[in-house]
């Protein structure tokens, strides 16, 4: 068995759902997970934010925007009047829900309802067409079988036991379609998976059930050397292990989820990362086969604040970092990087909460300097020690960006590097060049 996902991209018209339709069609038993057709998730969070500011008049207009858009893959999807009066009547009761939330009684709940439709408005109309199609199929509704502990970790336990029994209640089918992102929180409301959320979801599946590979398809073929948006020119890599693949999508490769990588890796089962576009194209594997000694990427993570805890006293004396640490423990907030000298402490945090409470905390420990809007630049490959060099070449090609701050020796896959995120492109351009020979 094995996962298909299909990103926005991918499902982002009618012509593309219908290249979905025939790349699932391939004779082995699947779960195949969408996103949204692309753009709509950003519409539904505008609606959500209009909704929270009382701005109905906004909601109605957006509204009005996608039901126009979604007629147009209406009356190009299907064939016959029958199935498209089923599909606009379907997405008809999605538009009266978004429209139905009034503004005094707009919570977290609602937001992530309205959030969700995207996803259950895209796997309805795959469903409807494969039927049209007379392909046999069935929708496995995430919101049966996803759902997320109390610390927002996914409940493996509840994803396999209720997939296994969705599976085994359809014997005979051999094309399941659900919706990524979206699922159910402890409380049993709906929740989401955050942005981008479908990788994840296309993970958690593989992993419960123990599929044979998890397929993410999107609109670029896999994983590059350098985020494709910032640098000219960039190339596809073919391999790397789930270390490798998990340290760019935390740091920043938008192809992957940031957490996506981890279910897959704790079940040893590869994922491929393909071209919906160019489905002949290899693609990256991403398993636990060594990949290669050499630097394969870089991505870089925006939203950082980096804070430095400089102590007159103690310094990094028996207990000072523990004391530290246990701030950041009570706050709930977690440490990307982490720098030491004899008189202070560095480190980075991205959260984009308040962290007025944390300061103070902080500051009965020594003096404490914030930096805001900073970037993690990472550099990924397996980096052998044995193998001199990495580091030189890395702050070669960086000479004239300055740098607040460097970790390396974490692991044997990342060097991460700090900057001031207006000198990100930068960065990313002298790496290419410096690292990979392409054009900045
Ligand atoms: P999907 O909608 O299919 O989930 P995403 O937009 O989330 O697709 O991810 C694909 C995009 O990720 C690409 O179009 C590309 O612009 C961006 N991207 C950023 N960094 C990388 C990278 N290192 N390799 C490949 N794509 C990257
Ligand atoms: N539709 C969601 C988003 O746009 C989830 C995803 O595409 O993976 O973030
Ligand atoms: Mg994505």
């Amino acid at each position: 068995m094995v996962i298909q996902k299909f990103g926005g991209t991918s499902v982002g018209s009618a012509a593309r759902i219908k290249d979905v339709a025939a790349l699932i069609q391939d004779g082995r038993r699947k779960v195949v997970v969408l996103s949204a057709m692309s753009g709509t998730t950003n519409s539904l969070a505008e609606i959500v934010q209009a909704l929270n500011k009382g701005d109905k008049d906004v909601v109605h207009t957006i509204v009005d925007d996608l039901e126009r858009t979604y007629a147009v893959t209406v009356e190009e999807l299907f064939q016959s009047k029958a199935f498209k009066l089923r599909a606009l009547e379907m997405l008809e009761g999605h538009w009266s829900h978004i429209l139905s939330f009034t503004l005094d009684m707009f919570t977290r709940f609602e937001e992530r309802t309205v959030l969700a439709q995207g996803e259950l408005i895209s796997t309805n109309l795959l469903q409807l067409y494969l039927e049209e199609q007379s392909v046999y199929s069935a929708l496995l509704p995430a919101l049966d079988f996803m759902r997320i502990d109390q610390q927002g970790e996914p409940d493996m336990w509840y994803v396999k036991s209720n997939l296994e029994r969705m599976l085994k209640e359809n014997p005979d089918v051999d094309l399941f379609v659900t919706q990524g992102y979206i699922c159910r929180n402890h409380f049993g409301d709906i929740d989401n998976l955050k942005r981008g959320g479908s990788d994840y979801t296309a993970s958690i599946i593989g992993a419960a059930i123990k599929v044979d590979e998890v397929q993410i398809w999107t609109d670029i073929d896999g994983m590059h050397n350098n985020d494709p948006r910032v640098v000219k020119q960039t190339k596809p890599i073919s391999r790397l292990t789930f270390d490798e693949a998990a340290e760019l999508a935390y740091f920043g490769a938008k192809i992957l989820h940031p957490t996506s990588i981890v279910p897959a890796r704790q079940a040893s089962i590869p994922v491929i990362l393909k071209n919906t576009l160019k489905p002949d194209l290899p693609g990256t594997i991403i398993s636990n086969e060594p990949s290669g000694d050499f630097i394969k990427a870089v991505a870089a993570k925006d939203g950082i604040t980096a804070i430095k805890i400089k102590s007159d006293r103690m310094l990094l004396a028996h207990g000072f970092l523990r004391k530290v640490f246990e701030v950041f423990e009570r706050h709930k907030i977690s440490i990307d990087m982490i720098t030491t000298s004899e008189v202070a402490v560095s480190l980075t945090i991205d959260t984009t909460e308040d962290i007025a409470p944390l300061l103070e905390e902080l500051r009965l420990y020594g003096k404490v300097e914030v930096d805001t809007v900073q970037t993690i630049v990472c550099v990924v490959g397996h980096l052998l020690q044995e193998e001199p060099g990495h580091a030189a070449k890395i702050l070669g090609a960086l000479k004239d960006v300055p740098i607040r701050m460097i970790s390396y020796g974490g692991s044997k896959n990342n060097i991460s590097i700090l900057i001031d995120s207006h000198l990100k492109t930068a960065a990313l351009r002298a790496l290419n060049h410096g690292l990979f020979n392409l054009e900045a």
